[in-house]
């Protein structure tokens, strides 16, 4: 039977079983296309990474034999557009089956169920072998429970998957070695260079631009360095795994003015684009500490598994139990607009130039920068959960909706009403000041609360907490901050929200 399969910009997983065998009557089928470019607007850094993943992708598998149609942004032919590009090439192959695989995205998932309803040949779709859990497992597991724990999760996923488990009990002792990922990085221990892979992306720039695809943030053209090839993306696994696991988990959520990554993996991309499976990057990861026990302290590497086995796949299945409501919750009411810095990174409160400037420079902030510094910022000025999701997904390169919306909407901005934390993630500068050398050079002074050199942050803090006090009373994990609330003498309360609402009202001119 002549079947046409088709193959998502996020599924480039060269191992799946589709590959094993080349077949003459299968064509795949791939498109770079202006449906995808223009849902959201993108970080030029995440377009020209996912293009170039894809192209590469599609010449390793054609020169093992197998049959591509594949359509670049510019090519003349190219429908741009899902439903074009399916009943175009069914009809001029003569396709007797189309397969589709699993779409991580809702809104894809809709799209091609109501397009295979439409077509009048057979149409099956697969998994694409790349997640632990299937969709609905979360669902299944969490089924009669209330709230839904990720710790709990996660020990069940060490415990399934035999992951740094002995007799049933988990390594070290301990599940969780949260406590010790706590450090704040000084300029030592040193962070070695990584190995360069820089490549030159002129040509894909051209071809944007000839497309007219809109998009924002900044980008070398000789010198881009996201991994988007297998080799690419094994030998970031390979740095990962000699020189920044050993330090991973003590500085997980430091922040440096002039460190971007840290000893973070950034290998996000490689497994959101499938070209990485999370199994074999926890496989990796694993061997080494095994081999490097002596060297390396187990909760170096707790830290890096718990985000993989336990997150990742948590914010997976809390996307598919939820979706499509999850996309409309704003618990909060919060209705506020993002202030014009969060695309220039131009303010004068340093983290916050820190965080969206390299944001914008490199479509990369690690996760206590999106959580504690933009995120933070972004609760404490109530601002809209969409208008925070858009920006979220546009600016970072590994930004899909599945693992972008939970952690923005959910994990960062609680407009889902705590289904995925079980308090808001905020604070006054004092966790800024703790974790980062971001207020050392600030404008402002985080020890303030009030005046003009105070520290916006502490205002916004505490404005946030009265403002909110109705939703919260009944949250035990509120309790100490909101009887720290009551305490405060009126008089301070009032100052300290007079000023809140000036930063709400102008964010532009602090
Ligand atoms: P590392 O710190 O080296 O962690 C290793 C891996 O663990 C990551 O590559 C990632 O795959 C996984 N991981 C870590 N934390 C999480 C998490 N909370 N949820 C899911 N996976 C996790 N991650 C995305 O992949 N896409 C997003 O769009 C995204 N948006 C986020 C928005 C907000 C507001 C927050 C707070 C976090 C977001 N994250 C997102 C999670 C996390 O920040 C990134 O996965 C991480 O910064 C990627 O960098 P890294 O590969 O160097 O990660
Ligand atoms: Fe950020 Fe406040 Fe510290 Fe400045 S003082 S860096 S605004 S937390």
């Amino acid at each position: 039977m002549k079947t046409l399969r088709l193959i998502l910009g996020d599924q480039l997983n060269q191992n799946h079983s589709w590959f094993n065998t080349v077949d003459e009557n299968v064509i795949y089928i791939m498109a770079e296309m202006k449906q995808e470019t223009d849902y959201v607007k993108h970080h030029i850094q995440k377009v020209v990474a996912f293009f170039m993943a894809m192209r590469h992708f599609k010449e390793q598998l054609t020169s093992k034999g197998h049959h591509f149609i594949y359509f670049t942004i510019t090519h003349p032919e190219n429908p741009q557009e899902l439903k074009e590009l399916i009943t175009q090439a069914i009809e001029k192959n003569q396709i007797e089956k189309f397969e589709y695989l699993l779409p991580d995205e809702y809104r894809l998932d809709q799209q091609l169920r109501t397009i295979c309803n439409e077509l009048t040949i057979a149409t099956s779709y697969y998994d694409t072998e790349h997640f632990y859990t299937t969709r609905l497992q979360l669902k299944e597991f969490f089924k009669g429970k209330k709230q839904l724990i990720m710790e709990s999760f996660y020990r069940m996923m060490r415990k399934k998957h035999n992951i740094m488990m002995v007799n049933d009990q988990p390594e070290g002792g301990k599940w969780n070695f949260d406590h010790a990922n706590r450090k704040k990085w000084k300029g030592q221990p040193t962070i070695p260079h990584e190995r360069g892979f820089r490549k030159n992306v002129t040509d894909i720039l051209k071809e944007l631009e000839e497309a007219h695809v809109k998009t924002f943030g900044s980008i070398d053209p000789e010198q881009f360095s996201w991994p988007v090839t297998r080799a690419d993306c094994l030998s970031v696994l390979n740095y990962f795994c000699n020189e920044l696991l050993v330090h991973f988990g003590d500085y997980q959520d430091a922040m440096h003015e002039e460190q971007k990554f840290l000893f973070h993996s950034r290998l996000s991309f490689a497994m959101n684009a499938k070209i990485l499976s999370p199994k074999e990057v926890i496989n990796k990861v694993l061997g080494h500490y095994y081999d490097h026990k002596e060297d390396i302290h187990i909760s170096q590497v707790e830290g890096f598994i718990r985000q993989i086995l336990g997150w990742r796949e948590y914010m997976r299945g809390i996307y598919w139990k939820e979706m499509p409501e999850y996309k409309t919750l704003n618990k909060l009411k919060n209705t506020n607009s993002l202030p014009d810095f969060y695309w220039t990174g131009n303010t004068k409160m340093n983290c916050l130039k820190h965080a969206i400037g390299q944001s914008l420079d490199a479509a990369y902030a690690h996760h206590i920068q999106r959580l504690m510094v933009i995120g933070n910022f972004s609760l404490l000025t109530q601002m809209h959960p969409d208008e925070v999701d858009q920006w979220y997904l546009g600016v970072y390169i590994d930004a899909i909706e599945w693992v972008e919306i939970t952690n923005t909407r959910g994990m960062s901005q609680f407009a889902d009403g705590g289904i995925v934390a079980t308090k808001p993630y905020i604070s006054s500068a004092n966790y800024i000041h703790k974790m980062s050398n971001y207020c050392g050079n600030c404008h402002y002074s985080h020890t303030k609360k009030t005046g003009d050199d105070a520290c916006p942050f502490n205002a916004l803090y505490w404005n946030f907490l009265a403002e909110k006090r109705n939703h919260f009373k009944d949250n035990q994990r509120m309790k100490m901050m909101l009887s720290l609330l009551d305490k405060m003498e009126g008089k301070k309360l009032a100052e300290l929200q007079k000023r809140a609402h000036e930063i709400i009202q102008n964010p532009e001119a602090y």
